[in-house]
């Protein structure tokens, strides 16, 4: 064989798989067709939270005034704007491409494919390997309605070559609320279509309740409960015809309607590696495929779709083949955040699913943050605490708000720790934040799950 290891993906997973596994002493080549660093750094999280950061410098040019500056806020330039974000972007392809060459791992600036479960087309080059890794990500996906091909995809929004003026986001997942942020603090009038009666399905009620006032503060337009028909081109416009036959004039429309693992063209029917119904590759706990030396991680396996949960994946599976220290990373208790307008960020249960199993204690604050008093700014911060009545154990934390991200961190380690309610409650706040508010919440605001757990 060629080599010990072939890792098919330069992307967050697929690089510390590599990495760390020519860091044991295995042979390792790995492929990548696109851009090293993947999905996350190229047309993802990275340059995603640098357009987030430049729409909070407008929020706090206005806000100031609150404070006592005068400050003239003039127009934003989006060129200049996405011009230092891929100077940025270039420079964390770099470092990606020298990490692998520090570790020795062999660089294929190409496209692989199975030939069959051992070898690999790659480039023209055949290629074999002891055990096979796959880590292709996904790709996002528009919605199929006649004129799809006329809106946009995440990947696009990052090269704009001008800020439009009017834009019509399509899904109301994670990529559909933070670009409506992004796209509104940056001067375009926004409008958010999507099919459920509130933002971010599957994220606690009250939650989704304060994102979508919160959207509706910033001057986003909602149009809960439809779904697009068709888009259509008006010159360099679109019109998009959604819900009941309501027609919307954008000079841009975005499909943020959900990603597919990327597992076309790869020939994995010569590898006998075994699909699930929405395509992506199924692997057991230890991230073995239907083959015993293919494995898959990160966004191909369309589990939670998080980069550090696909970086975790790649070190684990580096240290149990090679470096004679086999573990596997626990799914439970992921934190994550979304960069919405304000952030959201969680970790653990819902209210909803902890009441499934039991009785749990529910504590929730809400607030104006500190700041906002004095901007004039109407922003309501939200926290919630879901505690096991029965253990006492913090089940899951919940935060709509100003630095929600920056706090959750910590408190996941809480979480993971099994943390109890005592344990937060013993904890001395840090004066004046918002967080010290998880430390502080005294007064139960109600009990959720008795009715499931007396059926
Ligand atoms: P999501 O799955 O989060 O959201 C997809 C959205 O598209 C939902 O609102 C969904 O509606 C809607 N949708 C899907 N199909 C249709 C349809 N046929 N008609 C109308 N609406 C439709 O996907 P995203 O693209 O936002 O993001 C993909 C994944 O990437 C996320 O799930 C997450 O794992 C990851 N991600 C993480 C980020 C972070 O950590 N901050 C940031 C960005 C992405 P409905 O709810 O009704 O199904």
């Amino acid at each position: 064989m060629d080599f010990d290891l072939f890792v098919i993906g330069g992307g967050s997973a697929g690089v510390r798989c590599a990495r760390i596994s020519a860091g044991h002493g295995a042979r390792v080549g790995i492929a990548e067709d696109r851009f090293w660093g993947g999905t996350c750094v190229n047309v993802g999280c990275v340059p995603k939270k640098l357009l987030v950061q430049a729409g909070e410098y407008g929020a706090w040019a206005d806000d100031a005034a609150g404070f006592g500056w005068k400050i003239k806020k003039g127009p934003h330039n989006w060129r200049k704007l996405i011009k230092a974000k891929d100077k940025e972007i270039a420079r964390l392809n770099g470092i990606y491409r020298r990490l692998l060459e520090g570790a020795h791992a062999q660089i294929f600036d190409a496209r692989a494919v199975f030939l069959d479960p051992h070898t690999l087309d790659v480039g023209g080059q055949r290629i074999t390997a002891e055990r096979i890794v796959i880590a292709t990500g996904g790709h996002p996906e528009r919605v199929q309605i006649p004129g799809a091909e006329l809106g946009i995809i995440s990947d696009d929004a990052f090269f704009l070559p001008r800020m439009p003026e009017r834009v019509a986001i399509i899904g109301s997942g994670y990529i559909a609320v933070e670009f409506a942020g992004i796209f509104q603090a940056l001067g375009a009038q926004v409008d958010l279509i999507y099919r459920q009666p509130l933002p971010l399905r599957g994220f606690y009620q009250d939650l989704r309740e304060g994102l979508a006032e919160a959207l509706g503060q910033q001057g986003i337009a909602q149009h809960p409960g439809c779904r697009p028909l068709k888009l259509e081109a008006d010159g360099d416009r679109r019109v998009l015809t959604f819900g009941e036959n309501q027609k919307l004039r954008a000079d841009l429309v975005f499909f943020a309607t959900g990603r597919r693992p990327a597992t076309e063209k790869l020939g994995l029917d010569n590898a006998g590696v075994t699909l699930n119904d929405k395509g992506a590759v199924v692997v057991d706990a230890n991230l073995r495929t239907s083959a015993p030396h293919i494995y898959a991680m990160g966004d191909v396996t369309d589990r939670i779709n998080l980069t550090p949960v696909a970086t975790a994946e790649g070190h684990a599976l580096a240290d149990s083949l090679f470096g004679r220290h086999p573990r596997s990373i626990s799914l439970q208790n992921v934190p994550s955040a979304v960069f919405s307008t304000p952030p959201i960020a969680t970790v653990g249960l819902t209210e909803e699913q902890a009441a499934a199993r039991g009785p749990v204690d529910v504590y929730v604050s809400k607030f104006t943050p500190m700041r906002h008093t004095l901007s004039g700014r109407t922003r309501r911060t939200m926290m919630k605490l879901v505690v096991d009545q029965r253990t006492q154990r913090v089940l899951g934390v919940h935060m709509l708000g100003e630095d929600a991200p920056e706090i959750m961190q910590g408190l996941a380690v809480a979480v993971v720790m099994g943390a109890t309610k005592a344990d937060f409650d013993r904890t001395i706040g840090i004066h004046p934040t918002a967080a010290e508010e998880f430390v502080t919440l005294r007064t139960r605001t109600r009990v959720s799950g008795v009715a499931q757990a007396a059926e």
